[in-house]
């Protein structure tokens, strides 16, 4: 903030998405809401913005070109989950809205946190790791192409996908990682394939292992992508951050996320130098949505993550402080044996968000 006296107030993008977007986007703004208050922090202004099935029938786009042109206004944004494989075509077959705008904006971290809390049914109790996740190349087609998806098929029986990995964008997200370890308990984990993908994850694992020289405190190690998921199984708490190109860093998160609990408490940030946006690690979840059953926590820590991210950058103490208080009033919730069904519990999503907004007044 530039001074004491003139705090920045935020303006947020809320894009509610499809399937249980428009339970769990909801039951965020309240518990940042409650949480901004306990903080001291300024009032944050949501400015709602059509998405998804929405947008197609109101204005014949899935991510709309008013939507991107109105996100590069805000502070940064929520963006509920697509359920895009449901689309009607033209719209399934093109970039889904939220790779339209990671690479829109070149949201190239995606950080993927996987934490047990107590009370949380966590596979591996104890589990404490972030997957820092490339998430503009790597082997999603529909990432690597200035126009097209990425994926073709020459005949009808043959179908190819390109992968991509570039040395600049190792050299990012691999800064990203060493930075992240150095602010926790100091580990990289560098996974990859090289062994098979010789030259796309050798390239990123042996920049990954260069930009490590420059971080001398952080220890280092690596492991294919094979293996990783037999150590995350075993022991997922002994790893810190693990930093992957783009499809390994999405099917580890949901593993690490069930391992924490359950995938409705992984939450994920999505973030460039200037820009940042709130995403649950889960998808829209169409076989429970519109029936109260999802669980929100994915979707309330994103948005944590999200108010931490802005308020370093700003060195706004308060919307940090307000980040720390929306964690510790799920942690409270949890610990008190409330949670959605997912989890063991029988709360529905509204009411484990009320209960959270309530142990954040009692904090
Ligand atoms: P995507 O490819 O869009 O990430 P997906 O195919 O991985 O989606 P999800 O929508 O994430 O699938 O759902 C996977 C399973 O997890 C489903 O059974 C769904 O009901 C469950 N699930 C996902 N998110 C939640 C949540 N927040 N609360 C409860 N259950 C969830």
């Amino acid at each position: 903030m530039t001074s004491v006296d003139t705090p920045h107030r935020y303006t947020l993008g809320v894009l509610y998405g499809d399937g249980i977007g428009p339970e769990i986007v909801p039951a965020s703004v309240l518990t940042a809401d409650a949480a901004v208050a306990a903080a001291g922090a300024q009032p944050i202004d949501w400015k709602e913005l059509p998405l998804g099935f929405r947008a197609i029938e109101e204005s014949g786009e899935a991510t709309p070109k008013a939507t991107l042109a109105a996100l590069a206004e805000t502070d940064g944004w929520l963006l509920g989950p697509h359920d895009s494989a449901a689309y009607p075509e033209p719209f399934r077959s093109e970039l889904n809205p939220s790779g339209t705008i990671r690479k829109h904006f070149d949201l190239y971290a995606n950080v993927r946190p996987a934490k047990a809390f107590e009370g949380g049914n966590a596979v591996v109790p104890g589990t404490d790791l972030v997957i820092m996740r490339e998430n503009t190349e790597g082997f999603y087609a529909d990432r690597n192409t200035h126009r097209g998806t990425g994926e073709f098929m020459p005949t009808p029986d043959v179908a190819i996908a390109m992968g991509i990995i570039t040395r600049t964008a190792c050299e990012r997200i691999a800064r990203e990682a060493f930075e992240l370890a150095s602010r926790r308990r100091g580990k990289v984990t560098i996974v990859h394939k090289a062994n098979v993908l010789k030259l796309t994850t050798g390239l990123f694992r042996d920049v990954c292992r260069e930009v490590a020289l420059g971080y001398p405190a952080v220890a280092v190690d690596d492991f294919h992508i094979d293996a990783m998921t037999v150590h995350l199984v075993r022991r997922a708490h002994e790893f810190d951050v693990v930093v992957t190109e783009n499809m390994f860093g999405d099917i580890l998160s949901d593993l690490a996320g069930e391992l924490a609990g359950s995938l409705g408490i992984a939450p994920s940030l999505n973030a460039s130098q200037d820009r940042a946006m709130a995403q649950a690690a889960h998808g829209s979840a169409p076989d429970i949505a519109g029936r109260d059953l999802a669980n929100p926590v994915a979707m309330i820590l994103s948005t944590s993550m999200l108010l931490e991210w802005l308020g370093a950058r700003h060195e706004d103490e308060p919307l940090v402080r307000a980040a720390r208080i929306v964690e510790e009033g799920v942690a409270a919730t949890l610990a008190r044996g409330t949670s959605t069904r997912d989890m063991g519990g029988s709360a529905g999503c509204r009411e484990f968000a009320e209960a959270v907004a309530a142990s954040i007044e009692q904090l």
